[in-house]
């Protein structure tokens, strides 16, 4: 089955929820509010696409805080859905309701909403990076699950994924037990949907004041939006390196390679005949001392044996790229892909 997919990357401005939810909607239009273009049978946003990302504390974030279906992102979604007759998933902040005394839990979620806009599911983040724990963000208790999906009247078996969950648990856990891709490949998903506020490889905990500003200064200058529709632009994360330069229109391959690495075993277990697709909707820009990666990108894994060059120790694998974004712009990427 061919599926258009429409990634959206953006640079959410933190709080700044209404002017962030009608960028994204504009980026889409860019591309389809022509009649003759097909709509996107997918959209997807990134993690706490609208809100921004870098809370300061949990009293920081509580403003923006949204019940399941029941706030602006949701809104955004739904506007989304129903506009372009597809599906959507965005991430946002969610409040949960544990009493009627109005305690609640926080957890960084992830809403699928149907193309008639009613929430289909909702995901919460399983494993935390240190932000989400300043802003009192709870673990997920149910860990990574799997449901179908049906899309223009086919099943899928589909994984959402948050950000950190593409990572070893707590940064601790051994590189090679791939927590995440495992259960996708033990599980049988066919489609993998991760929204991300992946930081860049260039950021470091260590930023000097000098190094931010340097940094910003190249983010104060407007960036075209980038709209990426072209399949001859699919390989770029996978050409060889020949310029160190940082430039914001082009993709981090440190990051994008890195989550390719990261969806192992789908390439070293062979699944004849199961091609497994990956979206990664990465946001942008800068937020207070933090750069994120941008780079959104679309995979799939084709299931066939991989192999190691005996003579250069170059491996071999069986995906397909799709393309991928800059890493420091917004915009869309559109793709066509057969499942
Ligand atoms: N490890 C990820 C990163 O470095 C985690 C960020 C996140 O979970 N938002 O960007």
């Amino acid at each position: 089955m061919r599926l258009r997919i429409a990634a959206v990357q953006l640079s959410p401005v933190i709080g700044q929820v209404e002017e962030n939810a009608r960028r994204a909607a504009r980026i889409l239009d860019k591309v389809f509010s022509s009649s003759r273009v097909k709509s996107p049978d997918l959209i997807i946003l990134p993690e706490l696409a609208i809100t921004g990302y870098n809370f300061q504390s949990r009293a920081h974030i509580i403003p923006y805080l949204e019940t399941i279906g029941g706030g602006r992102s949701y809104q955004l979604g739904r506007e989304l859905s129903t506009k372009y007759q597809c599906h959507t998933l965005l991430g946002y902040p969610e409040r949960y309701p544990i009493n009627e005394s109005g305690a609640f839990k926080i957890y960084n979620s992830a809403v699928l909403i149907s193309p008639t806009g009613s929430v289909i599911y909702n995901y919460r983040k399983s494993f935390l990076y240190e932000t989400d724990e300043q802003w009192g963000c709870e673990e997920s208790p149910d860990g990574f699950q799997s449901f179908d999906l049906n899309i223009n009247g086919r099943r899928l078996k589909s994984t959402i994924g948050i950000c950190m969950d593409l990572n070893p648990y707590k940064f601790k856990a051994p590189f090679d037990e791939y927590e995440f891709a495992t259960f996708c490949y033990e599980n049988d998903v066919d489609l993998v949907l991760v929204p991300t506020a992946w930081l860049n490889s260039k950021w470091s905990e260590d930023w000097t004041d000098t190094d931010v500003k340097e940094y910003s200064k190249l983010y104060s200058e407007e960036e075209p939006v980038e709209v990426n529709v072209d399949p001859a632009q699919n390989d770029i994360l996978m050409t060889p390196d020949t310029d160190e330069q940082f430039r914001r229109g082009s993709p981090d391959k440190k990051t994008g390679r890195y989550w390719v690495l990261r969806m192992n075993p789908l390439y070293t277990n062979p699944h004849p005949g199961k091609r497994k697709l990956v979206v990664i909707c990465n946001r942008s820009g800068m937020e207070d001392k933090m750069m994120y990666a941008g780079t959104t990108s679309i995979m799939r894994f084709d299931g066939g044996p991989s192999h190691t060059s005996e003579a250069t120790g170059e491996m071999f694998i069986d995906f397909n790229m799709y393309g991928s974004m800059g890493q420091g712009n917004e915009g869309v990427l559109v793709r066509d892909v057969d499942t």
